[in-house]
């Protein structure tokens, strides 16, 4: 990607493209003030004689005309968003006069920002780590609770600040281990290599619980494909209104009537659920049905999480069966679920203790009352362990390569576990502890490529 002369003064509209109340065009770098003075007139006292920060009302001109009024704030450098010097100037939000004012101050010297610019100069100047970084952008794009508090948890500095704790142990471990390495006279002595023992285990301990949050950061920043399954009529339109919370799936009594697959996302249990309705499960003579069986089967293939649907005021059907013990044998995660509690339980003892040996827990609910829906929503959360992190205070991870990072970071301090109890030299200790650091560094970005970088920015839109 080509990257800007850091010195350059960008601009973009940093509001939604359309009509608004009003429209926000952000400009930042070194001439932000030159480039103001000559688009932005304040009544009296001129922008630059005032304080930082202070929001100011004036005329918006182009070519010497006035085109809109709106009122402009000036964030001096190391104090703005972008650690730049750096103005927020707002305007009326017509669609013509946003680009208007946008011309009048790309015409008096601003370059145009690139996707995501704001927030990698941001990056760069040190105002916010990647992950943070990151989350800027994922919080601009939540669209549910449970994403939105994750990425708010980031934002804050949730995860920078555990990998900072880390990182600051680490590297006291190994200021140590060089003292001793390049002063071996002065002998750390047994209390000294017991301590640096102590604190590799530490470091080792707390990388491992961040590993171990991915689970659940991913099923709340990415969503679980999730499809729920079972033969007609055994509530699945149902179950899936009552988790979407709208009447979306058609339901009817006459089996067969899904058709398609419905998608929607839902927040459950604090999990981000990718769901998906299906046609029944059930061989079938109508072609158009067949098509939407067809499709079910693909769903469960790509599904994570299968939500198995029986109706519970009747036995189990020879297909019901045989659907259970292929989902016996699956790796995806499962559970089971028995509807139609308000008619009572009529299945038969035999098929409870076969959906029992295979599901192990049995929820039972009745989409059509609405009962039984919190039960399996903590079912879910008990799964991704989403009730026992939170997600707006607690450090999680959600990315595949956050993971790696961590995971290759704990592989190597394993290794200077073990060098350290094998009293091997401090060396290799020492290089093992470097390389886990580097890897930690990975997260946060510190250390982290280019394109990498490239990578995430991309990814945002221009004005952010
Ligand atoms: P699908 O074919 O699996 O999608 O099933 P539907 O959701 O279309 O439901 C089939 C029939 O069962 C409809 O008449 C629903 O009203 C009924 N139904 C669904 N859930 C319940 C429930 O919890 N209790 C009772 N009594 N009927 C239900």
């Amino acid at each position: 990607m080509f990257v800007k002369n850091l010195f350059s003064t960008i601009a973009a509209v940093s509001t939604p493209r359309g009509k608004g109340g009003i429209a926000v065009i952000r400009i930042s770098g070194e001439d932000t003030a030159a480039v103001l003075e000559k688009v932005f007139m304040p009544k009296g006292t001129p922008l630059t004689e005032r304080p930082y920060r202070t929001a100011v009302y004036g005329d918006i001109v182009k070519n010497g005309k006035v085109i809109d009024t709106g009122v402009c704030t000036l964030y001096a450098e190391g104090k703005s968003f972008t650690g730049e010097l750096m103005a927020e100037l707002s305007c009326h939000g017509g669609t013509y006069v946003t680009r208007e004012v946008l011309e009048a101050v790309l015409e008096a010297g601003a370059e145009p920002a690139g996707p995501g610019e704001f927030t990698r100069r941001s990056f760069i100047n040190g105002k916010l780590t990647l992950s943070e970084a990151e989350a800027v952008g994922r919080l601009i794009d939540a669209d549910t609770k449970s994403k939105r508090e994750l990425a708010t948890g980031a934002v804050k500095g949730n995860l920078s600040a555990k990998l900072k704790s880390l990182d600051e142990l680490l590297y006291d471990v190994m200021t140590a281990l060089y003292a001793a390495i390049d002063y071996p006279e002065e002998d750390v002595g047994t209390e000294g290599e017991d301590r640096i023992y102590e604190v590799v285990c530490e470091v080792l301990e707390g990388l491992k619980k961040l590993s171990a949050t991915y689970r659940t950061g991913k099923a709340v920043a990415d969503g679980v494909k999730t499809v729920i399954c079972g033969k007609p009529n055994a509530g699945k339109s149902s179950l899936y209104n009552a988790l979407v919370g709208e009447d979306r799936a058609i339901v009817t009594d006459i089996a067969g009537t899904t058709r398609d697959t419905l998608e929607d996302t839902v927040d459950i249990g604090g999990v981000t659920l990718l769901l998906t309705d299906t046609a029944g499960l059930r061989d079938s003579d109508d072609t158009v049905e067949q098509i939407g069986v067809k499709r079910a089967k693909a769903k469960i293939e790509e599904a994570e999480l299968v939500l198995c649907l029986f109706d519970m005021s009747e036995n189990l059907s020879i297909e019901e069966r045989a659907f259970v013990l292929e989902m016996e044998k699956s790796p995806k995660e499962k559970i089971c679920v028995l509807n139609k509690s308000d008619l009572g339980a009529s299945m038969k003892e035999e098929d409870k203790e076969l959906l029992e040996k295979v599901f192990g827990k049995l929820v039972e609910i009745s989409a059509k009352d609405l009962v039984g829906i919190e039960k399996l929503a903590s079912e879910i959360a008990e799964l991704y362990n989403s009730e026992k992190l939170a997600a707006d205070s607690d450090a999680i991870i959600w990315d595949a390569m956050q993971k790696a990072s961590l995971d290759r970071a704990a592989e190597l301090l394993e290794e200077a576990k073990s060098a350290l109890e094998l009293y091997a030299p401090l060396d290799a200790v020492g290089v093992s502890c470097e390389r886990a650091l580097a890897e930690m560094r990975m997260v946060d970005g510190r250390d982290v490529s280019e394109d990498i970088i490239d990578g995430i920015f991309s990814r945002f839109c221009v004005g952010k």
